[in-house]
């Protein structure tokens, strides 16, 4: 997806506050899920992302809200765990984004934007 200058340093930024913290900071591509972003490419990946976001993420109502992500076992749950991007009471949180209602599409955009651009960051650290 395309970002314009100001979304790209929005996230920039918020990357760089995420990194100084100790429990986003943790979370990290084990060998498997770097393998399995290598075998899919980030483009699969990024479907794959728009599909959680969709399903997990973006209803009004999510009776599991703080449980719906797990914790490993697809490089997409990773990345949204260090972004803070996990459930809505995260997206509360970190990014004022409001509970109670349905994802905007500009907010899961973002969401998306923010998922992508950690991964592609921490692919190719490794
Ligand atoms: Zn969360």
């Amino acid at each position: 997806m395309e970002l314009n200058g100001v979304q790209r340093e929005f996230i920039k930024r918020k990357l760089e506050i995420l990194s100084k913290s100790q429990f986003r900071s943790k979370f990290k591509l084990n060998e498997k899920d770097y393998n399995y972003l290598k075998e899919k490419g980030l483009q699969k990946i990024e479907e794959h992302a728009k599909d959680f976001i969709q399903q997990r993420l973006a209803p009004k109502n999510i009776k599991n809200d703080g449980k719906q992500t797990p914790m490993r076992g697809h490089p997409v749950f990773v990345a949204q765990h260090a972004t803070a991007t996990c459930c809505r009471g995260c997206l509360y949180k970190w990014y004022h984004i409001p509970k109670n209602r349905e994802l905007l599409p500009k907010e899961k955009n973002f969401v998306l934007a923010l998922i992508m651009e950690w991964l592609n960051k921490n692919y190719k650290l490794k």
